[in-house]
């Protein structure tokens, strides 16, 4: 079973690298899936899923968690500013935290609704002009700038370029966590998760590895 095989594969890396066992969390990225495969990993006990839109998340899991009530869901894909209250009610995370006037409204939405959830800055290492996320250069301010509205900085989460050797990028992301005091490390995907657990990832994000490809048809 494919869950298994993942939460095997982590365990391992986790002590290759020396780390305590269950220290990296794995979120279940549900995106674009069919609902009877979801509901299948819910029912093996997998309860921390990860959606990258906002709509397509609030039509799957206000019925899940009615069956499901301590399921977690994390956003993990870009989010608009008109869709920061629905964010803010659905999810108990967000992972694209990546520009001031998405945590000014965050940060309003977050003390109208008082609902703490974790967030994550997003960087884009990379530096691609296409790719959401503050440029390294511009991460400690940007970090401190959201410290500064209260926000409170779970994590760093990186999507890091395609051609490019994932672990250079890992490396990157948790240099500025570290020199920003901040623990939580959000890398790492399918293709290379066991790589982003060496280099200290608290959350591997895993969709296809987990529930197969997914059909965008
Ligand atoms: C889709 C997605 C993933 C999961 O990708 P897989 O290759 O299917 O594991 C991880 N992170 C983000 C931001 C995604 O959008």
């Amino acid at each position: 079973m494919a869950l298994q095989e993942i939460i095997t594969r982590i365990t391992k890396a986790e002590k290759l690298a020396n780390r305590p066992v269950g220290s990296t969390k794995l979120i279940a990225v549900s995106k674009v899936q069919p609902n009877a495969r979801v509901h299948e990993v819910l029912q093996q006990g997998h309860r921390l899923f990860g959606e990258n839109k906002v709509q397509e998340a609030q039509g799957k899991w206000p019925k899940f968690r009615t069956e499901f009530p301590d399921a977690k869901v994390h956003l993990i894909g870009p989010l608009q500013t008109n869709k920061v209250k629905a964010a803010v009610a659905l999810f108990d995370a967000i992972h694209s935290v990546d520009r001031i006037k998405l945590a000014r409204k965050l940060a309003s939405e977050i003390q109208a609704q008082g609902k703490p959830l974790e967030l994550f800055i997003q960087i884009n290492t990379g530096e691609e002009p296409q790719k959401a996320g503050a440029l390294p250069a511009q991460a400690d301010d940007f970090i401190a700038e959201c410290r500064a509205m209260d926000l409170k900085v779970s994590g760093l989460m990186v999507i890091p370029p395609v051609s490019e050797e994932p672990s250079l990028h890992f490396a990157l992301l948790a240099k500025i966590a570290a020199r920003n005091g901040i623990t939580g490390l959000s890398m790492g995907m399918s293709s290379d998760f066991e790589r982003a657990v060496a280099l200290g990832a608290t959350h591997v994000r895993v969709g296809s590895a987990i529930f197969g490809a997914r059909d965008y048809t």
